[in-house]
Formats: structure tokens, C-alpha cells, sequence
């Protein structure tokens, strides 16, 4: 949008991707008042456009299983609803497990999602290539799998909550970065832009792996860590994989688009914090490249034609950071959503707009507070169940 900000919001955003967004669209539905999202770059520059487009509801907390679950009912309504498809497709998530550690891991997950009420199915070594024909990892011991997991496609995702916005008024400024955030007068929050100011009595903190950045101009520290992650895509060829594949022991995820082309990744460590540029490595490619044929002896030759990077938003216990700051009244965490935060989404950002809003929402804050790192340190994650 053009034109210059307003001098007040009743709500101010900070990030325009899909958290942001989804973020303002539930705040206007509800008539919070005059809405504005700042975005630095362009729609979708952020990890909301570099993603894998998975969406899961295998998790080893039961929380996330709720969220995951409403997402899928909004991601399935969401053409309907919006006027765009994102062509969400259930063809399941399956999950390969090589020791017995892992084995035990999908057993835990199981028994959670199967509590939800989810038909996961636990699978030995000799069905799990029923889900991927041509598997051959030699060293496969079983697997899990969820038929009405998928992948979509997330820019026309992004387009139809965009749309919405403009429809309803709401004002989103791209290329307009947040440079500072201060105390205004009496219960006000003050955003220093390029020109001007402008002032809100509550600010939204959506700026995914830039999150712990935005949180530290308005002096708060954060144990959010942005780390980089690569992702790529094949030369198309026919179609022959449903699910997206998860192998837990290096994190590698592969899909197949409706196009024919692979889409995928694998965490490759690179140090931690955001920079100047989002940048593919030979590693990755070499390691990926690898991994892939190892797991589908068929497709050595295949081309890559494109590779990029992203940051995820990471927090130590692998959950998100939902609510508002207790040392910063007015100033709200909508961030930490590691490599998961399109896929939930939907449902997430209805309870960041709830307890912007002041109404409670149903997240326990000992999971999902952002004052559960203002106590003691904690050990060990929560949500462990990270890749893909
Ligand atoms: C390679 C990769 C694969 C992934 N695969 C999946 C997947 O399969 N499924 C899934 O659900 N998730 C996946 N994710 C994670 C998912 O993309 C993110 O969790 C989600 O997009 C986060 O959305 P967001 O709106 O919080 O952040 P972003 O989309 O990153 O948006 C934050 C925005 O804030 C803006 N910003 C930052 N600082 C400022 C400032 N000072 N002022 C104004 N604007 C600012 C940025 O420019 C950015 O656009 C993946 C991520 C990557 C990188």
C-alpha cells in the first residue's frame, strides 16, 4: 500500500509475513480499530515466501496437535474463505525412523496424536515403502504416517489474507522498517519509522527470525535465535511421492509439488543470527544431493534448478512465544515459530488477536508465555520434534 502511516493505530504490527498478517486479519474481524502492519521489505520476504510448505499434525506435544489440527480445517476452508488456493493437499506426512531412539520417538508422538483422536499409523521398516515407492534405505527400521497431513503452496496464501486486508481497511506499509520502539505518553507505545513516528497502545512483535532484533529495540531481551536454513527444488518429474518424507536423524524433508518437482532440505549448522543476505552453500547442495540419492537410488542424475535460504525463529524449548510481554505492557510476542510457523498459522494467530484483544485464550503460559524464560533457566526442550 502507499501513502503514508496515520500518527495513531489501535494496533501496530510489526512484520508483513504470514504471521503478521493472518495476525491483523483477526484483529480486524473482530473491529479492533485502525490496524497497521509494518513490513521492511516486500510481502513475503521473510520465511513466509522461502518455505516447504508442510503442514503436520504429528507433534510430541498435545497443545500442538490442537493448533495443527484447527490449522487443517482453516487450511482446507481456506479457498472458500478467501477467494485463493494455496491447493492444500493431504497426502500425508511420513516419518522415517533408523535407531532405536527414533523408533521411541514416533512411539511417544503416536501416542499423543492417537489421543487427539488422529489415525496415525506406526509403521515396521517393510510398510513404510507402501508410502514411497522406490524407497531404499538400507538402514530404515519403521516409520510413522498421518494421511490428512500435506503441503500447500504458500504464496497464494499469502495473496488471499493480503486481499482481505486491503478489503477491510486494514493498512500494511511495505519497504517501512520499524527502527525503534519507546515508551509514549501514558499508556502508548511509539514506533520511530524512516519520516515519522507513529504511536499505538499495542504493538504486535511478528517479525519472524528478526524477531529477538525487534524485541531488543524496544529493550527487551530475548532468547530468540534466528538460524538459517536451505531449501531446493528438482527438475520436475512424474509424480510418484504423496507425503512429504521426514527422516528425523538429519532433519531431511522431501515433498513432490503438483508441478512434478521435489522440494526439500536438511539442517545444515551455520552460525546463528540473521545477515546481510540469505545465501545457498555448495554444502548443502553436496549433503542434500547425497541424502536424496541414498534415499531413492533412482534419481541420481536428476537436476536441482533452484536453491535459496530463510531463517527460522528459534526458542530453546522448541515452542512458540504467544502473548504479551509481562515487562512491556502493550508489547505482544507472535514469534518463535522455528520451521512450523506457516503451517500453524491460522490457528495460532487467532490467539495472539485474542489476547491482544485482552480476551483469554486456551495456551497454557508455562508453553507458550513469553514470561517462561523471565524465571529460572530451563533445561531441555519441549517440542522436540523439529524437522520438516
Ligand atoms: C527453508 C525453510 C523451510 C520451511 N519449511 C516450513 C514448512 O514446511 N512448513 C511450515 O509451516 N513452516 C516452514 N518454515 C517456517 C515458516 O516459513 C516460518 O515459521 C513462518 O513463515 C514464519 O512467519 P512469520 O510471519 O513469523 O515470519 P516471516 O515470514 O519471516 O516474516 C517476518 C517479517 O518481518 C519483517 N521484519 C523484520 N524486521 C522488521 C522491522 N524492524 N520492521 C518491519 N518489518 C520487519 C521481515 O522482513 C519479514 O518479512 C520454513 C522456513 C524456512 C526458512
Amino acid at each position: 500500500m502507499s501513502g503514508d502511516p496515520r500518527d495513531r493505530y489501535a494496533v501496530a504490527i510489526i512484520g508483513g509475513g504470514i504471521v503478521g498478517l493472518f495476525t491483523a486479519l483477526h484483529l480486524a474481524r473482530a473491529g479492533a480499530g485502525p490496524i497497521a502492519v509494518f513490513e521492511r521489505g516486500f510481502l513475503s520476504s521473510g520465511a513466509s515466501g522461502r518455505n516447504g510448505g508442510g503442514v503436520r499434525q504429528q507433534w510430541e506435544t498435545s497443545a500442538t496437535v490442537k493448533l495443527a489440527r484447527e490449522a487443517v480445517v482453516a487450511w482446507r476452508r481456506f479457498p472458500k474463505e478467501f477467494g485463493y488456493n494455496p491447493y492444500f493437499r493431504q497426502g500425508g506426512y511420513l516419518f522415517l525412523a533408523e535407531s532405536d531412539a527414533e523408533l521411541a520417538q514416533l512411539d511417544r508422538v503416536a501416542a499423543i496424536v492417537r489421543s487427539s483422536g488422529l489415525p496415525i499409523q506406526r509403521l515396521p521398516a517393510d510398510r513404510v515403502a507402501h508410502y514411497a515407492p522406490g524407497l531404499a534405505l538400507r538402514t530404515l527400521r519403521g516409520g510413522s504416517f498421518l494421511g490428512s497431513d500435506g503441503t500447500l503452496y504458500p504464496f497464494p496464501a499469502i495473496w488471499g489474507v493480503y486481499e482481505e486486508l486491503r478489503r477491510l481497511g486494514v493498512e500494511v506499509f511495505l519497504r517501512t522498517p520499524v527502527l525503534g520502539i519507546s515508551r509514549g505518553e501514558g499508556a502508548d507505545l511509539r514506533l520511530a519509522l524512516e519520516r515519522s513516528t507513529v504511536v499505538a497502545p499495542k504493538v504486535v512483535n511478528a517479525a519472524g527470525g528478526w524477531s529477538g532484533e525487534v524485541s531488543r529495540l524496544a529493550g527487551l531481551e530475548v532468547q530468540n535465535v534466528a538460524s538459517r536454513h536451505e531449501i531446493l527444488a528438482t527438475e520436475p518429474m512424474k509424480p510418484f511421492l504423496d507425503p512429504m518424507l521426514i527422516r528425523l536423524s538429519d532433519g531431511l524433508y522431501l515433498s513432490q509439488t503438483m508441478r512434478g518437482e521435489l522440494v526439500g532440505g536438511l539442517t545444515v549448522s551455520h552460525p546463528t543470527g540473521t545477515m546481510t543476505g540469505m545465501p545457498s552453500s555448495l554444502e548443502f547442495l553436496r549433503r542434500m544431493g547425497r541424502a536424496v540419492v541414498e534415499l531413492f537410488p533412482n534419481l541420481r542424475g536428476l537436476n536441482v534448478l533452484r536453491a535459496w535460504a530463510g531463517y527460522y525463529d528459534d526458542t530453546p524449548d522448541g515452542m512458540p512465544v504467544i502473548g504479551e510481554d509481562p515487562r512491556l505492557p502493550g508489547f505482544f510476542h507472535a514469534n518463535g515459530f522455528g520451521g512450523h510457523g506457516f503451517m500453524l498459522s491460522p490457528a495460532s494467530t487467532v490467539r495472539v488477536a485474542k489476547s491482544v484483544l485482552g480476551e483469554g485464550t486456551d495456551l497454557d503460559p508455562a508453553l507458550f508465555g513469553p514470561g517462561r524464560f523471565l524465571g529460572p533457566a530451563r533445561s531441555g526442550s519441549v517440542e522436540r520434534l523439529q524437522p520438516g
